[in-house]
Parts: structure tokens; C-alpha cells; sequence
């Protein structure tokens, strides 16, 4: 390919206030006129890594049996899922600018390349890599760290602008695109989407009208009204009352697709179905947290006796994903709604996606236990297990410090430990998920299956490799990296150089957990910044037997690449 042309690309979408005519921006500036695509032609360059790139994600049909649904649920159900497939249009419309020129021109690659390709921009919504830093797989176009919430040719000033508040373009639910003078202006969602938006709405309507369920037609209305109206609040505080088999969670959520700012809220749906058994099982859980602050290893002074006792937690079945969240890497659990006005009035609630889980488990934790495990301890696997440390994960997060003390100042946790809060918190409710399993065993509640220390031991270390595996860039990675060296210092965790296996050692592991529960925690209960610095520069690291076991699973799955038989495109 000519290496001129690429630079000349390149250096155009940089510096493209010096390429762009008055024509481009005048082109560029309306939502109603088509954005200037010519960037989108080049070279298509395929990476050679394709077809491992494509073995990272297995096909897997995550269909849920529906057949205790009656009539009217299932004539819902189909509602909600047409409207989620809107949420996933309108994600790709913000996250790939130019979406349609660019898959239209895998048209071009030659036969054998073509399906392959086309798959994998499927997977990706568009030419880059969201496993790889965003780096083309195809094409040499640079990425757009913005997505396509903002203009391609943002000058430095026009960055600062945008991140200013009184420009008013920093908007969670707004476009920035620009007026026919070129200024950058806020175009509101409903507005700029109005024709999905619409559509959405009606379907939601229509399904508002199908349900026998108040709590789910109070909210699709509410919904409804929002997508119109850009106002989420009061049907955010509805979706925090849904009490029905089948439920949506729907709109626009998570910021993290404006990778410039992080201020735009990008489009996604997931529709479930309950499972009424787990939610009991979850009620006689959620009572057990009063009891689980109190025996936290740590002093009394530092427990917060009314915390977590709020926030409400699902188990469903994912029937149908849409948009944001079907991008990449698949959800297991979220955490909404964001709106700290709701979260203030009723907490935030978790949703946990068992089928996800469970496709997870036999996709990936399994054949990376069994390429890392010691033979005897892989046969303790369970997706139980898997279940309960992420079900546990969740709950721990409402356990522990939250709002603390320094020096007489009240403050909390997130405010003292800031870029290192996440790290270290992940890695809490991960330890501490492990814990209290191991607590409420000790009590002599019967709730676990009879082996569940062994299961859970053995379950938790594939665990920590199925998530170190992702990169210990981030918060999450960082955390099971943390977990992993403690473990392995403590002994808990053994390296059989024989083998090249790794097996763990419950005996030690129960106890170990305990102490990393306490040093964890009386980090955050003290907001000591500088102590966590040290902890996680200590234990965040990547061992070469580590590195070395990581190698080994190349041939395996990093994820799920969701099918829905029953509703898939
Ligand atoms: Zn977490």
C-alpha cells in the first residue's frame, strides 16, 4: 500500500483544519445531510491476525427457554426485542462516523477475506479493533477517540471549549456537530435521532399496552415519553421498581464510547426474564449483609452498620442485547442507572445475566482451567460457583468503608484513594465475595452446595486468569493481578514448574483472603492514597509465570459472541 497515502489520510484527519474546505464543514455541519465520508476511501489493509483476531470470540446461543411465558409476555417480549434492535442502529450511528461507507467497502476485499471480515466488523460495530486499543483491523483509518458524538476535525480550542461546562456542549444525551458557521452546537438526542427515537418509543407503547404488568407499563411509558423528551429521571426511578418476569433495561447509558471526553451516554438495551427462584434465593442473601459488615476483619469503628442494605439485585436471563453493550466484550452484570439523583432516592441496581454467565463459564473459564489448572482441581469447576463469586462480587461492593473519616474531615473512600479507587475497590469486592461465602459457611448456613470451599477455591483462581487475561491496564485486570501475587506470596496460590500448572491450596486460601479482606479495607477505611500506591505498585504486576501461563492460552476464547436464534437478525 502507498505509505504517501497514508500519511496523507492521516495527516489530514489530524490537521483537518487545514485540509477542510468551507464546503467540507458546510457539508459536515447538519444532522440532516449525510457527514463528508471521503475520508473513508485509502487502501483496505487486512491484519494478519484475522482469523485468530475472529477465534477470540466463539459463537455461542445464549437463547433462553421461554416456555413458562403465556401469550401476552411473549407478545411483549417481541416488542421490546424490535425496539432494542433500534438501540443497536442508533449505537452504531454514534460510535463508527461514516458506519455505512466503511462496511461498504468490505465489498471490495477479495472472496476469502470478505466473511471473516465482515464478521468481525460486525463484532466490533466498525473498522477498529476494541480489543487492541481501538487500532484499525482493516483500513488505515485513524481511530475517532470521540466516536461520532463529535466533529472528526476538532481543533485544540474547540476541545477546550466542549470541556468547558458553560459552552453547555458537554451534555450526557446531546451530539456536537456544527451550525452552518461552523460553531460547534449541542443537538439533542431526540432531535438528532428522532426517527429511531420515535420508532423506539412507539414500540414501547405498544408493548406498555401489551403487559398485564403495572410496574413494566409504568415504566415503558415513562420511557417512552424520555426518548422524546431527553428527560430520563423519572423513568430511571421507575426502572428501579420493576417487578415483573420480563423486564428492559433501555436507552442511553454508559459514557465510555466517548473516548475523548467520556460525557455522551451511548444507546444499548438488554432484554431479560427473571428467574423467581433466584430472586428469593437473592431476598435471604441481601438479609445476611447486616450480619457480614459486622464480622469484617476489621475494627468496629470502621464498620458501616447501614450500608449496602439498599440497593436491590436481579438475577435474569438475557433474551435479546442491543447497541453498547453487545459491542466487544459481553456484559455479565451492570450497575444502573447512572443518575446520581436516582441513586441518591433508591440506590442503584444490579443485574446480573446468568445465561451470559453460564455461556462464559463453558466457553472459556473451563477450557482455561483446563490448559492451567492442575487435573485434580479442575474437575471442582462449577458455574455455580462462577455465579455465586460474581452474585458476591456485587453484594461486596455495598460492604466495607464507603463514607469515612480523615483527620476529622467526612469524606469517602472514592475521594481519598481517586485514580487508584477503582483498582483497589474491584479487587475488594472480589476478595471479599470469596469471603463472605467462606463466612456464612463457617456459620453453618446452608445455602452452598456440600464441596463449595473447593469449588469456590478452584472456580475463583481460573477466575483470576480468565480476567488478568484481559490486560492489567484497567481497573478490573489490575484488581485480579492484585489478588493473584498476594495469593501467590501467601501460598495460597502454588506454580508447579513441572506441570506448567497452577493449583491452590484451600487451607491456606480461606485464611489468606481474610487478610487480604482486611488490608484492603483498612486501606480504604483510613483513605490512605499512598498506602494503596504502594499495595497496588507492589502486587499489580505481571510475574513471568504469569506472562508465561498466558501464552498458553492463545487457542482459547478471550469471549462470547452472542447469537439469539430465536430473534437474530
Ligand atoms: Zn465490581
Amino acid at each position: 500500500m502507498s505509505v504517501f497515502r497514508i500519511l496523507a489520510l492521516m495527516g489530514c484527519l489530524a490537521l483537518l483544519a487545514a485540509c477542510s474546505s468551507s464546503e467540507e464543514k458546510t457539508m459536515n455541519h447538519a444532522d440532516s445531510t449525510p457527514a463528508d465520508c471521503a475520508w473513508t476511501g485509502g487502501d483496505l489493509p487486512v491484519t494478519e491476525e484475522l482469523d485468530a483476531r475472529l477465534d477470540a470470540y466463539v459463537p455461542t446461543d445464549l437463547d433462553v427457554d421461554l416456555s413458562h411465558l403465556d401469550a401476552a409476555q411473549l407478545a411483549v417480549l417481541e416488542k421490546l426485542v424490535a425496539a432494542a434492535k433500534i438501540m443497536d442502529e442508533l449505537f452504531v450511528a454514534q460510535a463508527t462516523p461514516c458506519h455505512a461507507e466503511l462496511e461498504a467497502r468490505l465489498a471490495e476485499l477479495p472472496a476469502d477475506l470478505q466473511e471473516g471480515a465482515r464478521r468481525y466488523f460486525a463484532i466490533n460495530y466498525g473498522p477498529w479493533d476494541r480489543r487492541f486499543d481501538r487500532e484499525p483491523f482493516i483500513g488505515t483509518w485513524p481511530t475517532p477517540e470521540g466516536a461520532n458524538y463529535y466533529p472528526l476535525d476538532l481543533t485544540e480550542a474547540e476541545k477546550a471549549r466542549i470541556a468547558d461546562p458553560a459552552a453547555g456542549l458537554d451534555g450526557l444525551f446531546t451530539m456536537v456537530r456544527r451550525d452552518a458557521a461552523g460553531e460547534l452546537v449541542a443537538k439533542p438526542y431526540s432531535e438528532f435521532y428522532a426517527d429511531g427515537l420515535e420508532r423506539a418509543a412507539g414500540l414501547l407503547r405498544e408493548a406498555a399496552a401489551l403487559t398485564e404488568n403495572a410496574s413494566l407499563r409504568a415504566f415503558l411509558e415513562s420511557r417512552a415519553a424520555a426518548f422524546l423528551n431527553d428527560d430520563y429521571y423519572e423513568s430511571d426511578m421507575l426502572w428501579m421498581d420493576l417487578d415483573s418476569t420480563v423486564e428492559v433495561t433501555i436507552g442511553p447509558y454508559e459514557t465510555y464510547e466517548d473516548g475523548l471526553f467520556g460525557y455522551k451516554a451511548a444507546f444499548e438495551a438488554f432484554v431479560t426474564v427473571t428467574d423467581p427462584e433466584q430472586s428469593e434465593r437473592l431476598a435471604v442473601f441481601k438479609n445476611e449483609l447486616p450480619w457480614l459488615e459486622s464480622r469484617l476483619p476489621i475494627p468496629d469503628e470502621h464498620k458501616n452498620p447501614n450500608r449496602g442494605s439498599e440497593s436491590p439485585i436481579r438475577v435474569v436471563d438475557e433474551v435479546y442485547s442491543g447497541g453498547d453493550t453487545r459491542a466487544g466484550i459481553q456484559t455479565i452484570a451492570f450497575n444502573l442507572p447512572n443518575d446520581e439523583r436516582v441513586r441518591e432516592a433508591k440506590g442503584s441496581k444490579k443485574v446480573l445475566l446468568r445465561n451470559v454467565m453460564n455461556a462464559k463459564f463453558e466457553q472459556i473459564l473451563k477450557p482455561l482451567a483446563e490448559a492451567l489448572v492442575v487435573p485434580e482441581q479442575v474437575g471442582d469447576l462449577t458455574a455455580e460457583s462462577f455465579f455465586l463469586h460474581t452474585l458476591w462480587h456485587e453484594m461486596s461492593h455495598g460492604l466495607g468503608p464507603g463514607k469515612i473519616t480523615v483527620d476529622g474531615r467526612e469524606t469517602e473512600v472514592r475521594l481519598e484513594l481517586k485514580d487508584h479507587y477503582s483498582t483497589l475497590e474491584e479487587a475488594k469486592a472480589d476478595a471479599m465475595g470469596e469471603w463472605t461465602i467462606f463466612e456464612l459457611v463457617a456459620a453453618g448456613r446452608d445455602y452452598f452446595p456440600e464441596n463449595i470451599i473447593r469449588e469456590q477455591s478452584a472456580t475463583y483462581l481460573a477466575g483470576l486468569f480468565r480476567s488478568v487475561r484481559f490486560g492489567i491496564g484497567e481497573a478490573h485486570g489490575q484488581a485480579n493481578a492484585i489478588q493473584f501475587n498476594y495469593l501467590l506470596e501467601k501460598g495460597a496460590i502454588a506454580w508447579h514448574e513441572d506441570t506448567e500448572r497452577f493449583s491452590i491450596d484451600t487451607e491456606v486460601f480461606v485464611p489468606a483472603i481474610g487478610e487480604m479482606v482486611k488490608e484492603i479495607c483498612m486501606l480504604q477505611a483510613v483513605g490512605d492514597y499512598d498506602g494503596t500506591a504502594a499495595f497496588i505498585e507492589k502486587y499489580a504486576i505481571m510475574p513471568d509465570v504469569l506472562s508465561r501461563a498466558l501464552d498458553k492460552l492463545a487457542g482459547i476464547p478471550v469471549d462470547v459472541e452472542p447469537v439469539f436464534t430465536r430473534w437474530d437478525r
